[in-house]
């Protein structure tokens, strides 16, 4: 059977990080996937102009593509400055209908960047339109509806919706490289942003070791913010052994992710 995965960010790289290491379990289980930006990340820099950036950003995302074996979808939307309009609404209609996933993955409502939240808000507007013809007339209207889910983390307060926690721990070092080819983002912006960049060392396998260590809380502190519904899927014995997981709430849309029907959406659990 062919199934399908779509993980929606507002930049590139927000896939990746919020959903990386599932993304590959999906690929190794023989899934479909692809990751879809709704901006062209064309703010993510320091010193680096919109047009140059947006060039660069969109040669790392193709490089995440050749290295994942997935689809990356990347639109010229400028970097925070996302709006959810019809248009881009109508464009993205177009984008799920055509891949036809079986599972939708995004940013959830609340988060801290407005693109991040404007897209949360343009996803979940296409969750009843797949189904309307009228809302794209070049692509055709879908029956099969997809689950949608939002992007969780340990640095947002929980979501009081059903959740799914997944050991990331075999794919860990395939998640890293995934995100290594986000040059710009993570050894130039995202320390420049926090404070650090003189902490980035200097040669290639240096920087990704100390990218590991750096993502490694992060998603340490999902494992921990949701313990218990890592002991849900995994029992109690391997769930206090993980050490990073990524963390999915059901988005509220018509067909919803469940208890009953979670492993159908995510097989490698
Ligand atoms: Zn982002």
């Amino acid at each position: 059977m062919d199934l399908r995965a779509m993980m929606i960010g507002a930049h590139p790289d927000d896939p990746e990080a919020s959903a990386g290491g599932t993304a590959l379990k999906y690929l190794d289980a023989g899934w479909t996937v692809m990751f879809v930006s709704l901006t062209n990340g064309d703010a993510g820099h320091q010193t680096m102009a919109r047009a140059e950036l947006a060039e660069r950003r969109r040669r790392e995302a193709d490089q995440v593509a050749r290295i994942a074996g997935l689809e990356y979808v990347v639109f010229d939307e400028h970097d925070g400055e996302l709006q959810p309009t019809l248009d881009v609404r109508r464009r993205l209609i177009g984008v799920i209908r055509a891949f036809a996933p079986d599972i939708v993955f995004s940013h959830p409502l609340v988060d801290y960047h407005p693109d991040h939240r404007y897209t949360s808000q343009i996803v979940m507007d296409t969750a009843y339109m797949l189904g309307v013809p009228a809302a794209n007339t070049v692509v055709p209207a879908i029956r099969k509806r997809p689950v949608y889910a939002w992007y969780a983390s340990g640095r947002m307060p929980r979501v009081d919706a059903f959740t799914v926690a997944v050991d990331t721990t075999d794919v860990w070092d395939r998640k890293i490289d995934l995100l290594d080819a986000h040059e710009s983002q993570m050894y130039e912006w995202l320390p420049f942003d926090a404070g650090d960049l003189d902490q980035v060392p200097a040669t290639p396998e240096a920087r990704k070791e100390w990218l590991s260590a750096r993502w490694r809380v992060r998603a340490g502190a999902a494992a921990t913010a949701y313990r218990d519904r890592l002991i849900a899927v995994y029992g109690r014995q391997r769930a206090d052994q993980v050490a990073t997981a990524e963390v999915f709430t059901a988005s509220p849309v018509s067909l919803q992710l469940t208890e009953a029907n979670y492993r159908d959406y995510f097989p490698f659990l």
